[in-house]
């Protein structure tokens, strides 16, 4: 018997550890353990790598994640309901699941993570975009962790791996898409989750580039960006207009007519234009 065989189906984990689900924690479980598996596929060969596994709920995803291979799992569990379910998961692959009581936004669990790294997570939707800016975000490129495989609700999904033009493109888009490739790899109905959410999800997968796609400075793309889509509907030359005294001129050597709008703006085209805006300073 495998060590998954051993562990009780997840609906009995959550009946002998009473946990209904709390809506301020953003708890919609996934039950059905080939689910879980299938999304865990889906961050790739995790044979020899570390996995973060941020918000484990009840585990399953943690078990998806053990039983295809993963070396470590850390998880990371806000909910202290949920952390004798989870070891007894740990029990079941001795040295292998390491649960942490915590919070995913103020601890730092590099330290007890060896390279290669991947992160999966099954987060509520507002902690899972802050964390994804973060990981996007990080001091130095490549970032310490190979993927990224997160639940994302639908819209949130369709912004990450948007192209220019759609309405969905934006901030979220060019920095996902900078020093990443995005793509969603799954889409779940409500009916997926236990309870069911309003809407639908879907799981995004990132893969750390070596290097950016176009060179910018990671700081002047982000405030460029920022700018440029917090007043999308206005022409570049006006929205920008903040972020240097020659707007017209940054534009233009960028190749960009002062008229378009953000929406319209390519990712190389910002890079561009973020590199002539840190010359014009
Ligand atoms: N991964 C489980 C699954 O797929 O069934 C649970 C998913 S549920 C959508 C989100 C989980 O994240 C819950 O277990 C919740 O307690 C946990 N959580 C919420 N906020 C968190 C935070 N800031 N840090 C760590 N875990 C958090």
């Amino acid at each position: 018997m495998s060590a998954i065989d051993s562990l009780p189906p997840l609906r009995a984990v959550i009946a002998e550890h009473q946990l209904s689900a709390k809506k301020q924690l953003g708890q919609n479980f996934l039950l059905d353990l080939n689910l879980t598996a299938k999304i865990a596929r889906q961050a790739g060969d995790l044979a020899g790598c570390d996995v973060l596994e941020i918000g484990p709920g009840p585990g399953g995803l943690t078990r998806g994640l053990l039983a295809e291979g993963a070396r470590r799992v850390l998880a990371v569990e806000k909910d202290a309901r949920c952390i004798p379910a989870l070891e007894q998961i740990a029990a079941a692959y001795p040295g292998r699941l390491e649960v942490v009581h915590g919070d995913a936004l103020e601890i730092d669990p590099l330290s007890r993570l060896t390279p290669p790294i991947r992160i999966a997570a099954n987060l509520p939707y507002n902690v899972g975009t802050e964390l994804l800016v973060r990981w996007l975000t990080p001091k130095d490129w490549p970032p310490f962790w190979q993927s990224l495989t997160l639940m994302f609700q639908r819209e949130v999904a369709d912004r990450i791996v948007a192209a220019p033009g759609s309405k969905a493109y934006g901030r979220l888009a060019i920095l996902s898409q900078w020093r990443a490739e995005a793509r969603i790899v799954m889409s779940l109905p409500p009916e997926a989750f236990t309870p069911p959410p309003k809407i639908s999800s879907a799981v995004v997968h990132l893969t750390a580039l070596p290097e950016p796609r176009y060179p910018a400075d990671a700081a002047v793309l982000s405030r460029v960006v920022a700018a440029a889509f917090n007043q999308r509907r206005k022409m570049l030359r006006a929205a920008l207009k903040g972020v240097t005294p020659d707007v017209i001129g940054c534009l233009e050597r960028a190749g960009i007519d002062p008229t378009e709008r953000a929406e319209q703006v390519d990712l190389e085209r910002f890079c561009a234009l973020s590199r002539e805006v840190a010359k014009s300073r």
